[in-house]
C-alpha cells in the first residue's frame, strides 16, 4: 500500500503540517482560497471531465450558498449549520429545476442556461434590498464547532480542507461505482454514447441530473465556508466572470481527474495573483490583464495538454509508480440475481412488419420475421440492405414507423431501449460503444447494472462493496465464459478490434440475456477467434440463450445457425434453414453472387 500511496499520503502529510509551521498568514489565506475553489472544480470535474455536460454557472451556487448563510446568520440569528443545510436544499431544488429544463434537450442548452442562470442570480443579489445589493451583507459570524472557533486564517483552513479532502474522497469512490460507471457510459460527446448506456438499462437523463446536482451542492458548501471566511459576502465573488475561472481551473488541472481540481485551482490563484501585481506594472495602467493571458494559456493548454496538467503530472509519476490494479476480492462473492428462462421453443421475438422510414428512404421495409427460445437466427443481407436497422427496431434504439414487435409474449414495439433491455434483450453494436478510459473488467461490470441496486450516496460512502464484487465477480465470469478472463484489468481502449467486439458480447451477457443481439460479432476477428466465437455461441445455445445475429462471413453464419433471414435493400428476400437458404437462386442472385 505504501509504495502506490506515498504521493497520497506525502500530500495529506504536508496539508495537515503547513499551518503549524511558521508559514506566513499570507500563504495561509491563499491554500484557504485554493481549498474553496477546489471544491468547486471538484463538482466540474465531474459534470465536465466525466459527464461531457458544460456549466459556466458555478459560481451562482456558490452564491447561494454564501448568501443564505449569510443572511440567515446575520438577519435571524440561526446557526451557520443549520443555515448550510437551507443552503443546500435551496441549491438542490434550483438546480433541479436547471436539469429538468434544460437536461433533456441538446448538448448546447445547458451551456446557455448556465449562462443565463449565472447572470441572473449575480444580478438577484446586486439588485436586492434584503442582501444588500452590490455592498452585500457584512458581519457574517465565524463558525465554531464544539468549542472550536474557526475565526482564523489557520483554523478555518483545517474545515475548508477537510471538506475539499472529504469531496475528492466520495468523488473517486463514486467514479469507482456501479453509479459511476453508468455516468461515465452515458457521458456527452466522445468516449461515451447515451445509446449504449439506455441499451445496459442506465437511464441517461437520470446519470446527467445526478452529476448537475452534485456539482451544484459541492459549489453551495464552497459558498457556505467561503461566507464564514470571509465573514461578508458581495456579489462579485459569484458573478459569470468567475463561474468561467471555475471551468477554466478544471480545465487547466485537467477536467477528467480528481487530483486535477486541487492543481486547477492551485495554479490559475497563484498564477492569477501575481498577473495581477505583474501585468499592470509591465503594462502600465490598471486593468484586468489577467484575463488575457488566461485566454492565450487555456488556447495552449487545449493544444498541447488537451487532457489538463494534473494527468501529464500522473503520467510522470507512473512511470515510477505501478498503476494500481484493483484487488481481485470477490471470488467468493454470491451470484447476482438471475431472471427467469424461457422454456425451449417458445415464441420469444416476433416482428410483425416492422417497418422505418429515414426520410424519404425506406431502410426497413414491412419485415416479419421470428425468434423461438433456444435458436439462433442469422439476419443476413448485402451492406446497406437494413440489418443494423432492423436490430435498432427491434431493440427500442429508434422508434418504429410502422409494425409490431413482441418479445415474450408482450408488445415491445413502443418501449425505449431501457425498458426492452429490462426484459431480458440485449445486445452489441456494429460500430464498437466501449468506455475507453476504464478497464474490460468495468466496462462489463456496466452490463450487470439492471441486476444492481446501489446508488450515489451508498457509493460515496462505500455501502456497495459487496454489490460490487457481484458485480465483477459476474465481468469476471463473463470475460472467461468469451476467452479473454486474462485481459480484464487492460483498458478498453488498449483492446484491439476484435477483443472489443467480445467485450461487447459479455457485457452483454452480463445483463443475463434472455435473447442477445449480435451485430456483426465476427468482424475483425482472426479465423482461429472467429472459431472459438463459434464455439462460445454453441455453448451459450446449449444453456438456452437465443441468440439473434447479423454476420457477413457466410461459413461462420451457416455452420452455426438454426434460421437464416435474408434482407435486401429493405425488405425480407426469404427465411429459412441454412440448406433452404443456400439452395435459393434469389438469394444466390441476389447477395451470395454479389459475394462471389
Ligand atoms: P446494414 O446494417 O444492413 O448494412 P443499415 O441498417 O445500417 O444497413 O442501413 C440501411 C439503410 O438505411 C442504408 O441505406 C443506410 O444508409 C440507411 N440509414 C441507416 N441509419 C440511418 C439514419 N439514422 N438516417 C438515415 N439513413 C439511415
Ligand atoms: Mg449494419
Amino acid at each position: 500500500m505504501l509504495r502506490t500511496r506515498w504521493p497520497l499520503l506525502a500530500f495529506l502529510a504536508i496539508v495537515a503540517a503547513l499551518p503549524l509551521l511558521p508559514v506566513p498568514e499570507f500563504w495561509i489565506t491563499q491554500l484557504n482560497y485554493i481549498g474553496l475553489y477546489a471544491l468547486v472544480v471538484l463538482g466540474l470535474v465531474l459534470l465536465t471531465g466525466v459527464g461531457g455536460l458544460t456549466s459556466f454557472g458555478q459560481a451562482a451556487f456558490v452564491g447561494i450558498g454564501a448568501y443564505t448563510t449569510a443572511w440567515l446568520s446575520t438577519q435571524t440569528g440561526v446557526s451557520p449549520w443549520l443555515a448550510l443545510w437551507v443552503g443546500l436544499g435551496l441549491t438542490l431544488l434550483a438546480a433541479l429545476v436547471l436539469a429538468w429544463l434544460t437536461l433533456r434537450m441538446s448538448g448546447h442548452y445547458l451551456p446557455l442556461a448556465t449562462i443565463a442562470w449565472g447572470l441572473s442570480i449575480y444580478y438577484l443579489m446586486g439588485t436586492s434590498e434584503a442582501l444588500g445589493k452590490y455592498d452585500g451583507l457584512l458581519g457574517v459570524p465565524a463558525l465554531s464547532l464544539g468549542g472550536i472557533d474557526f475565526n482564523q486564517g489557520r483554523s478555518i483552513y483545517y474545515l475548508i480542507w477537510g471538506l475539499a479532502l472529504l469531496g475528492a474522497l466520495a468523488l473517486t469512490r463514486l467514479l469507482d461505482s456501479r453509479v459511476g460507471r453508468a455516468i461515465r457510459a452515458s457521458k456527452a460527446g466522445p468516449g461515451g454514447s447515451a445509446v449504449m448506456a439506455e441499451a445496459m438499462g442506465v437511464s441517461s437523463f437520470r446519470c446527467k441530473v445526478v452529476i448537475f446536482v452534485i456539482a451544484a451542492l459541492f459549489a453551495a458548501v464552497s459558498g457556505w465556508l467561503f461566507a464564514h471566511f470571509q465573514r461578508t459576502v458581495n456579489p462579485s465573488p459569484f458573478s459569470l466572470k468567475m463561474g468561467i475561472e471555475y471551468l477554466f481551473m478544471a480545465v487547466v488541472g485537467g477536467v477528467g481527474q480528481v487530483g486535477g481540481a486541487f492543481a486547477g485551482a492551485a495554479i490559475v490563484k497563484l498564477i492569477e495573483e501575481q498577473l495581477q501585481v505583474w501585468l499592470p506594472a509591465l503594462l502600465g495602467g490598471s486593468g484586468s490583464y489577467e484575463i488575457i493571458v488566461f485566454g492565450i494559456v487555456l488556447v495552449l493548454a487545449l493544444k498541447y495538454a488537451p487532457d489538463g496538467l494534473w494527468p501529464m503530472a500522473v503520467k510522470a509519476l507512473r512511470r515510477r509508480v505501478p498503476a494500481r490494479e484493483r484487488a481481485r476480492d470477490w471470488a467468493d462473492a454470491p451470484p447476482l440475481p438471475a431472471r427467469s428462462k424461457p422454456t425451449p421453443g417458445e415464441l420469444l421475438l416476433d416482428a410483425q412488419a416492422v417497418r422505418k422510414e429515414f426520410g424519404g428512404l425506406v431502410a426497413v421495409n414491412d419485415v416479419s420475421f421470428q425468434v423461438r427460445a433456444g435458436q439462433i437466427v442469422g439476419l443476413i443481407g448485402p451492406n446497406g440492405a437494413g440489418k443494423s436497422t432492423t436490430f435498432n427496431l427491434v431493440s427500442g434504439v429508434l422508434p418504429l414507423t410502422r409494425g409490431a414487435v413482441r418479445f415474450r409474449g408482450q408488445p415491445v414495439g413502443a418501449l425505449g431501449s431501457r425498458q426492452i433491455a429490462e426484459r431480458g434483450m440485449s445486445r452489441t453494436f456494429q460500430h464498437v460503444k466501449l468506455i475507453p478510459e476504464m478497464t474490460v473488467l468495468e466496462n462489463v461490470a456496466l452490463g450487470g447494472h439492471l441486476r444492481s441496486r446501489k446508488g450515489t450516496l451508498a457509493a460515496m460512502l462505500r455501502l456497495d462493496r459487496a454489490e460490487e464484487r457481484q458485480l465483477f465477480r459476474e465481468a469476471e465470469t463473463q470475460l472467461a465464459r468469451i476467452g479473454l478472463g486474462a485481459q480484464g484489468h487492460e483498458l478498453a481502449g488498449n483492446l484491439a478490434l476484435g477483443p472489443q467486439r467480445l467485450v461487447e458480447i459479455a457485457r452483454a451477457l452480463a445483463t443475463d440475456p434472455a435473447l442477445l443481439l449480435l451485430d456483426e460479432p465476427a468482424a475483425g476477428l482472426r479465423l482461429k477467434e472467429k472459431q472459438a466465437l463459434a464455439a462460445v455461441l454453441r455453448q451459450l445455445k446449449a444453456e438456452g440463450l437465443s441468440i439473434l445475429l447479423v454476420e457477413h462471413d457466410m461459413d461462420f453464419v451457416m455452420g452455426l445457425v438454426d434460421r437464416i433471414v435474408v434482407m435486401e435493400f429493405g425488405t425480407l428476400l426469404m427465411e429459412g434453414t441454412p440448406a433452404e437458404v443456400q439452395a435459393s437462386p434469389a438469394v444466390r442472385a441476389a447477395y451470395l453472387g454479389t459475394e462471389h
